[in-house]
């Protein structure tokens, strides 16, 4: 999570790992009807990136994660994986039954991909623990899953991601519905992970909070509209490209910092252009 030791590279470039490629999308074309949601995307995803995409919503930021997962293909273009590639993938809290009656431990396990039999083995339980203290939850085992604050839901469903030992983790927005300091212990528990080698892509509407911070990011509307380091992606010309509105972009300690044009700023506004 080192904002500065970056290096500027081409469209859909993720700058910051030099590793061999795990993914590649070429020319890659998705829709789920008429309308296209993707279109011409062009990415390489390396051992050793730690990469933000950021977009507005509806922007294609879910759709681009199921195509690197896997779980959806591409209308158009090609997506190659290194073979043996194990992805684990981190949802949107939004998108899950809190409902479902399960102990953080049973969630957690029920990731494991060749369940023979239903209860874990000695060194599934071993893993398991080692796992969800390394988390800093691992007091939580048996505690109902509806019953966590959700940074811890998202420290769940991170651990129930790593135990395929992925090479690769997508998350999908792993800081909304979480508080600030959760937050900051996410970004940094994350950039552990990177740095004990661990591939990341995550998705982000947190410009400032959290993807002024990464090492690499990537603008999506539809398609990349750009990809390199904080300083390239979060600019005013490249933000308002791709969220179709003007941003104001300052810099603050060496981190750029976008100034939200959000509804609390609008008597600002008026009187600035009035
Ligand atoms: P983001 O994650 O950036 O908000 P998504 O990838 O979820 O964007 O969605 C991109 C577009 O695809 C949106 O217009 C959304 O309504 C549409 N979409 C997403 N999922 C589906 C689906 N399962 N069926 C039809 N349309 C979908
Ligand atoms: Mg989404």
């Amino acid at each position: 999570m080192n904002a500065t030791d970056y290096h500027g590279h081409g469209h859909g470039e993720t700058p910051s790992g030099t590793g061999e490629s795990l993914i590649t999308l070429t020319d890659v074309a998705f829709r789920y009807g008429p309308a296209p949601v993707l279109t011409d995307v062009e990415l390489t995803v390396r051992r050793g990136n730690f990469t933000g995409v950021v977009g507005p919503s509806g922007s294609g930021k879910t759709t681009l994660l199921r195509l690197l997962l896997g779980t959806l293909r591409p209308v158009a273009g090609t997506i190659d994986r290194s073979p043996g590639l194990r992805v684990g993938y981190v949802p949107q809290l939004e998108s899950v039954d809190w409902n479902f009656p399960v102990t953080v431990a049973e969630c957690v396990l029920m990731s494991r991909s060749e369940r023979r039999v239903p209860w874990p083995s000695r060194r599934e339980r071993a893993e398991l623990s080692a796992i969800l203290e390394r988390l800093g939850i691992g007091d939580l085992a048996n505690r109902h899953i509806r019953a966590l604050s959700g940074g811890q839901q998202q420290r769940m469903f991170i651990a129930r991601a790593l135990m395929c030992s992925p090479d690769l983790l997508l998350m999908d927005e792993p800081t909304t519905g979480v508080d600030f300091t959760s937050r900051h212990e996410m970004l940094h528990l994350l950039g552990d992970l990177n740095a004990a080698g661990t591939t990341i892509l995550l998705t982000t509407h947190d410009l400032n909070g959290v993807a002024a911070h990464l090492p690499s990011l990537l603008a999506l509307n539809h398609t990349v509209i750009a990809a390199g380091g904080p300083a390239e992606v979060i600019t005013a010309s490249v933000l308002e490209r791709t969220f179709g509105a003007p941003m104001e972009v300052l810099q603050h300690l060496g981190l750029p910092v976008v100034l939200d044009p959000g509804p609390h700023l609008a008597p600002v506004r008026a009187r600035r252009t009035g």
